[in-house]
């Protein structure tokens, strides 16, 4: 089966005791039992059961037990936003002494937490050019755990060679692990490319409507925990499932950052319609990019599959195609901003592959705790616009653009 007939139609864990044809939200804390064995055979493992909304849920386990089926992962944790499903994924995996070695091109909150809270924790960063390979083998050392790196940054929309990347991790032991926000699992197959733990922010493409906060950790099987001193433990116990167990029966649980039943229910309506949304925002994107490529007022636009990209051949090898997410240039931050002011369709507002397009002037916004000299380094300029289309019919994204830019 493909992509939206397994996300319409993969089995509910459990008979549900009225057959309701769409999963329930469970909105409840606990769980009951008949007896105090049951209680204590699902305390212990040997019955497999929910005793506790922060440890796992029905609704939850409906979503994760979708995305499983959909990517072929071995196991999928769901998480109460992207933030935290790279926190607890780093969290399980690293211990004080060790390092990662990323770039430091990434979402601004994935780099703050490096910056700011792993290295509180003794976890050491290295920061490196993602697309060069010697940079990435001279920052690998004895005490290196794990490549952490965007499949396209955001927002610059840098694409590093996921196939390098995947042979040196595998070459050196290393854990590669993508966030993989900007290409959710209809556009990247991740667990092909050799990526051991894909992390996406479910907030963006897959709740597509803006409806909830969510994330996901996904275990494509492709490392073997074996050789991963730091679980061990849990290597020995669980074999394959070591990562997702570990973080089941501690980080996750510990951490206590459990995605609610609601947004999980958001978020599986919003899984059946993904490919759907995906497929109009490619055709849009790709319109709008050349549109405004042609256009006298813009000075230059910037998305993967453009001629002159230079990450284009990676675009075409990877991805069914590059995200919703342009960026283009105007003259100033005036011209920016009149621009902006005068849109009536699209929305000024920071969020990424909503349904509704979105626009946004990163340099004085998201970034503005930033240098000048920073800001320079991620590609981001006074005048800089990040535009993430929605599903919209082209021709009335085409005449907003056009009438706004007229003003300037
Ligand atoms: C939004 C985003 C995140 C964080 O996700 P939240 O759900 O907002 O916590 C992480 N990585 C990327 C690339 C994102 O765009």
């Amino acid at each position: 089966m493909k992509y939206t007939t397994k996300a319409l139609h993969s089995k509910y864990p459990k008979k549900d005791v009225y057959g309701a044809l769409r999963a329930p939200i469970y909105q409840n804390a606990a769980f009951e039992f008949e007896s105090a064995e049951a209680l204590e055979d699902v305390f212990t493992g040997k019955e497999s059961g929910h005793t506790y909304s922060r440890a796992s849920n029905p609704t939850i386990e409906e979503l994760e037990s979708k995305v499983k089926s959909i990517t072929g992962a071995i196991g999928v944790v769901a998480t109460s936003s992207g933030m935290a499903a790279i926190t607890n994924t780093l969290f399980a995996l690293l211990k004080t002494g060790d390092n990662i070695i990323t770039t430091n091109k990434l979402f601004g909150h994935t780099l703050s937490f490096f910056q700011n809270t792993l290295i509180d924790f003794g976890v050491g960063v290295k920061y490196v050019d993602i697309c060069d390979e010697e940079s990435i083998l001279n920052a690998i050392d004895e005490k290196t755990k794990v490549i952490f790196f965007e499949t396209i940054s955001n927002p610059e929309l840098i694409i590093p060679d996921i196939k390098l990347l995947s042979k040196i991790a595998k070459e050196h032991n290393l854990l590669l692990i993508s966030d993989s926000t900007m290409t959710p699992f209809y556009l990247f197959d991740s667990k092909k490319y050799g990526i051991d733990i894909d992390i996406l922010s479910a907030t963006k493409y897959i709740s597509g409507g803006g409806t909830a906060i969510g994330g996901l950790i996904i275990d494509n099987g492709n490392f073997d925990w074996e050789k991963y001193a730091n679980l061990e433990k849990f290597s020995n116990s669980f074999g394959k499932n070591a990562f997702i167990s570990k973080l089941k029966k501690q980080t996750f649980r510990n951490i206590g950052a459990c995605l609610s039943a609601q947004s999980a229910y958001m978020l599986s309506l919003g899984l059946e319609t993904l490919a759907l949304r995906a497929d109009r925002t490619s055709e849009n994107i790709k319109y709008l990019a050349s549109f405004l490529s042609n256009h006298q007022k813009v000075k230059s636009v910037n998305y993967p599959t453009l001629d002159g990209n230079k990450y284009k051949k990676f675009a075409q090898e990877y991805f069914l195609f590059a995200g919703s997410v342009l960026t283009f240039d105007l003259e100033t931050k005036d011209d920016a901003y009149t621009f902006m002011n005068h849109l009536q369709l699209i929305r000024r507002s920071t969020n990424i592959q909503d349904n509704k397009s979105l626009i946004i002037a990163p340099y004085h916004t998201i970034y503005c705790e930033y240098t000048q000299e920073q800001k320079e380094s991620f590609g981001l300029r006074e005048g800089t616009l990040r535009l993430s289309v929605g599903i919209e019919d082209v021709e009335d994204l085409v005449n907003d653009i056009t009438l706004a830019l007229e003003k300037i």
